[in-house]
């Protein structure tokens, strides 16, 4: 239980919604800053302004997934009022106080270290990435079957990169009965990809790899579809970028050649915001658990 710990949640979209809930289970405080558009009722739950009184007692702040933009603000889809996390705001948090966020912009990150406030990024978190691996591989399968007049089952796919989103991406279309190339550079990856029954490639290699597919998902985060790759590829072929944006495509190039190029960012809170919630709504419940267990001792 999370009595006595205050929480104050600053803006978000349907994810934070879980957050708030679980939040409200466990009995901690919450106030809502940014949520004067949320209609629903949640009993003992307050809505107050970004203010020094409000953020005082506050033990947890939990930002949205992208905590703050470049000059501060913050996004919330339940508020029509512009809201500015400001250094004043921060100054005023006391100093055991936690801020939670997806993940931090330099701004955030510099207003944090300046006043020394503990920042925790969850989406760095492994065990974040690999939840979230899940509503992220489904939304690019529903991604790839509206862009394709073929099923996934029979087809030839590569996916690029066996990280987090790369493994259960491969494992969710192999699981549909697609035929699954998978690219790596690292040796043990290239092994591992063999045991688990795809067809391994080293990245170097990917251009000679990708001369019959019908799907290509990459999780690279850098340029690795390159115009010779492009060139490589059949025309009939639809690329699913997942990595981070800018991708990893060469998307003027593709666009030139005719080649189908998606980039498909920010997939869990698109296609499934109530999981997405909820993988975030579990893992900050723990850590803010830990918190409490750690302060108390
Ligand atoms: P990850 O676990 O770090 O996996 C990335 C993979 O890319 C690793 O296996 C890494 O291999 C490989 N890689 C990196 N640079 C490479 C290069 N130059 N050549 C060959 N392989 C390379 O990351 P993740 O959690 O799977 O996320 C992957 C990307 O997807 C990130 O950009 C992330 O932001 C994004 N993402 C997007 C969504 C969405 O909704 N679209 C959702 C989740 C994540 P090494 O081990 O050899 O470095």
């Amino acid at each position: 239980m999370l009595r006595g710990i205050h929480v104050v949640v600053i803006g978000g979209d349907a994810r934070q919604l879980e957050v708030i809930k679980k939040f409200s289970d466990l009995k901690a405080t919450v106030t809502l800053v940014g949520f004067e558009d949320l209609n629903e009722e949640m009993p003992s739950v307050e809505k107050k302004p970004l203010d020094e009184e409000t953020l005082r007692k506050a033990d947890v702040v939990v930002l949205p997934v992208v905590g703050t933009d470049d000059q501060g603000y913050v996004e919330s889809i339940f508020s029509s009022r512009p809201i500015r996390l400001l250094d004043q705001h921060l100054a005023c948090l006391n100093q055991h106080a936690v801020i939670y966020t997806g993940m931090a912009r330099d701004y955030l990150e510099r207003l944090a270290t300046k006043h020394s406030i503990k920042l925790v990024q969850l989406l760095g978190r492994n065990d974040v990435a690999i939840y979230n691996s899940i509503p992220t591989a489904e939304g690019a399968l529903m991604m790839a079957i509206e862009n394709t007049d073929i099923t996934i089952h029979g087809s030839t796919c590569a996916v690029l990169g066996f990280g987090r989103t790369g493994m259960t991406m491969a494992r969710t279309l192999k699981n549909l009965g697609a035929r699954v190339k998978v690219g790596a550079r690292r040796e043990d990856h290239l092994a591992r990809i063999y045991e688990m029954g795809f067809i391994p490639f080293h990245t170097n290699e990917l251009r000679s790899c990708v001369h019959d597919i019908d799907l290509l998902f990459n999780t690279i985060p850098t340029r690795i579809v390159t115009r010779e790759v492009l060139d490589s590829m059949p025309k009939s072929a639809v690329i699913i970028d997942l990595a981070s944006s800018p991708g990893g495509t060469d998307f003027q190039y593709a666009e030139k050649m005719g080649i189908k190029a998606l980039l498909a960012p920010g997939l869990p809170g698109i296609v499934a915001p109530k999981t997405a919630g909820k993988i975030m709504a579990d893992t900050l419940s723990r850590l803010v658990l830990e918190q409490k267990g750690n302060q108390e001792e």
